[in-house]
Order: structure tokens, then C-alpha cells, then sequence
């Protein structure tokens, strides 16, 4: 599969890091120069419907080869990379077969080790990219983006492998949250669709958090010092006796697996007025409505407690749990599963503890699980990669369109 690794490192090359503070879709140039690039690559491989829009979304179909109705499935990707690390001038290293140890990155004192990252013991014998220890490597979700332009590739190639329409979607500015804003799913034209975004081989999720934000907003009055007794109120005096009402053992420190947690997430302090921001988290919709009734109830409390200043709370839904969209149509998950078993790839299913442009895209009509690229670390200079991993993540793709069309066959 040499295409597959050549279009992963032509793709890292495209500087496409997303900018939270810049309104606009996309939020960075880079990336319409990658969506541009990638919509003439699949002009080249001859998909029908292939588009690019304003907002620099690529979408493009591969026409179903058989001749029972199939329903079509979509595969998507996401083309920006996060804002936590330099995604300009990626420089790949390959480190072929791999026999534990410390990686050195670049000629830095930058190391990939296995004390840091135990899961380097597994990967013995493998083969793996890395970063040169100054910026993240772009395998999120620049992987995604060439393992499903490889196997729509080898679909072609091989018409022997039955596959009803199969729809690909490439997003920008996942990683600010916004992937979902401009996708438009009627247009996309699948019934249900699989993100490549995960990370380790096998990792499989269709579970996310109910999430939602919270502005504690505490106001107090302002008053020369000098003059202060008796009439200066101090907002930070009274958020910080919110911070220690809420519960120490229920934050993002302190939990994991399927707990839920509030994180004080940034304050604006100031003596008049002062802010602070929570976020809200839990995989049950109660669980969530818990929460937020448990805030409530502590700025009741303290709102009773204080004789001058006073408290109050603006609520937000963030997003939902895609897991009441996916599970109403088991197949979706079926089909991912049977298909990575036949591809000798043990299924990882579990929750993901944060949110994704698939559980927005569930609510929105379009039931989207999460599969593994092969990669590691993201989001970070240590990110890494395995060859093997990526051509597992291929093949699981093809088979997930030739297991769908097989399913529906009389
Ligand atoms: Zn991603």
C-alpha cells in the first residue's frame, strides 16, 4: 500500500491548523488550500458528485457497483489539526521496525518514550511515524483522510468487491468544535456514516458525553480601597466561595471511564463582576439534568448567604450523546464490528470522554460512529502513527462497504 503512506505524507505537508479566534469557516487559510487540493484528487480518481463549497467542505460519492439497492454509507475525515501544537513545517520521521527504547525526535533532546507512553511496549517489530519533536504530526485527522481516499482507491481497482454508493466527506475546523456547523447532510446523501478519527487500532465509539456549559456570574461593587469599609463588595471574594461549594472528587482529575464530572474550565476576575466558566459533563441525559440542577441549588445556597452581592447562572446545552441516535439501528455498530473482526482487528468499544463532529452529525440526522485511524498522542509534538495500523484502518474501510452491500443482498 504505498499510495496510502506517500498521501500521508504529502497531506502532513499542508499547514492547516484550525484558529478558535478567528470567526470565519474555515478558520485558516491552509486549510482551503488542502480542501482545494483534495477536491482535485478526487476529481482525478473519477468519484461522481464531487464538490467543494464555501466553507471549503469536499464531499464526493463513489457509485454503488451492484445491482440490488444498497443503502449508501459515508466515511469522513476532518482536515484541520488542533491549535494545541505547530502543525507548520511537519517533518515525518519513519522508524522501521521498531524495537522499543526511546525514539529520539529531530536533533533535539525531544524523546518518544515508552516510560512516558507504555503502549510503545506493544509495538514492537511495527513501523512508525513520528513528529521531529516541533510541532504534532497531523496523523488527526490527516490519516483519516488518506486511509479512506486509499480504500475508496482499492474499491475502485477492485471491482470484485460488491459496495452499494459510498459518500466521503472531508470537514474543516473539527478541532474548534465547528465541523458540523456547515455539513450538509442531505446533500451528502448516506443513510449513516463512520468518522476515521479514532485513535489506537480497534478503538470503535459510538458513546459520548451530554455536555453543556455554565457562566457563574458573580457581581459585587466596586469602591475606591481607601474608602472601601462597609460599602465595597468583592466578586472574587464571592466566586471563590463557589468554587469550594462544588465537589473536589467530581472533576476531570479525579474521574474517568463513565463518570461524569464539572470543570472550572477559566475565570475572568474582577472586583465589580467576576465569571466563572464550568463545563458540564456526563454520559446519561439525567445525570446531566442532575447537574446542572445540583449548580442551581448552590447559588440558591449562596445567594441566601450573602448580605450584599448576589450570584446568578446562565446554562447551555453543548452537545448530546450520540449513543440514542446509534443505538436505535444496531446494524451501524454491527456492521464496523464484524467488519474489523474479518480484518483480524480486535473491536475497542468505549466511551469517548469529550464530544466529536459525528455525535453533532447523529443528531442532525446522521448516525456517525467513530473508527480507529492506527494513531497516537495527538494534539501534541509526541503524536505518532503505525504503517500497520493506517493499512488496518483501509481495510476495515473496505470491508465496512463490502460487509454493508453483502447485508443487504436478497
Ligand atoms: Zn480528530
Amino acid at each position: 500500500m504505498e499510495n496510502l503512506i506517500q498521501r500521508f505524507l504529502r497531506y502532513v505537508t499542508y499547514d492547516t491548523q484550525s484558529k478558535p479566534k478567528n470567526h470565519h469557516c474555515p478558520s485558516s487559510a491552509g486549510q482551503k488550500v488542502f480542501a482545494q487540493a483534495l477536491y482535485e484528487e478526487l476529481l482525478e480518481l473519477g468519484l461522481s458528485d464531487v464538490t467543494i463549497d464555501s466553507h471549503s467542505y469536499v464531499m464526493a460519492k463513489l457509485k454503488s457497483n451492484v445491482d440490488y439497492p444498497v443503502p449508501a454509507i459515508g466515511f469522513i475525515a476532518h482536515m484541520d489539526t488542533s491549535p494545541d501544537a505547530s502543525g507548520k513545517h511537519v517533518v515525518p520521521q519513519i522508524v522501521e521496525n521498531y524495537q522499543g527504547g526511546d525514539i529520539a525526535l529531530g536533533k533535539g533532546d525531544e524523546v518518544l518514550s515508552p516510560i512516558q507512553y507504555p503502549e510503545l511496549h506493544q509495538l514492537h517489530g511495527k513501523n512508525l511515524i513520528t513528529t521531529d519533536g516541533n510541532t504534532l504530526l497531523g496523523a488527526d485527522n490527516k490519516a483519516g483522510i488518506a486511509e479512506i481516499i486509499t480504500a475508496i482507491e482499492m474499491l475502485i481497482a477492485d471491482p470484485s468487491i460488491p459496495h452499494g454508493d459510498i459518500c466521503i466527506g472531508f470537514t474543516p475546523d473539527e478541532e474548534i468544535g465547528r465541523g458540523a456547523n456547515h455539513f450538509d447532510v442531505e446533500k451528502f446523501g448516506a443513510e449513516w456514516a463512520y468518522t476515521i478519527d479514532g485513535g489506537p487500532v480497534g478503538e470503535l465509539e459510538y458513546e459520548n458525553f451530554h455536555a453543556a456549559t455554565a457562566e457563574v456570574i458573580c457581581h459585587g461593587v466596586s469602591v475606591h480601597p481607601g474608602t472601601a469599609k462597609g460599602k465595597m463588595v468583592n466578586a472574587m471574594h464571592i466566586a471563590s466561595r463557589f468554587v469550594l461549594m462544588m465537589p473536589e472528587e467530581e472533576t476531570p482529575q479525579n474521574t474517568e471511564g463513565y463518570e461524569g464530572f464539572f470543570h472550572l474550565s477559566s475565570a475572568c476576575m474582577g472586583v465589580a463582576k467576576s465569571q466563572l466558566d464550568y463545563i458540564l459533563r456526563d454520559f446519561e441525559r439525567e445525570g446531566l439534568a442532575a447537574r446542572k440542577a445540583f449548580m442551581q441549588q448552590k447559588v440558591d445556597e449562596l445567594n441566601k448567604q450573602l448580605s450584599k452581592g448576589s450570584v446568578e447562572l446562565v446554562i447551555n446545552d453543548s452537545y448530546a450523546n450520540m449513543k440514542e441516535m446509534v443505538e436505535p439501528h444496531p446494524h451501524i455498530i454491527e456492521l464496523a464490528k464484524v467488519s474489523m473482526e474479518h480484518c483480524g482487528v480486535e473491536p475497542l468499544i468505549k466511551p469517548i470522554r469529550g464530544g466529536t463532529d459525528g455525535a453533532r452529525l447523529s443528531f442532525m440526522g446522521l448516525p456517525c460512529p467513530n473508527i480507529f485511524t492506527g494513531g497516537y498522542n495527538f494534539h501534541g509534538i509526541h503524536e505518532f502513527i503505525t504503517i500497520e495500523g493506517m493499512e488496518q484502518a483501509v481495510s476495515v474501510i473496505v470491508t465496512v462497504a463490502e460487509k454493508t452491500a453483502l447485508h443487504y443482498k436478497q
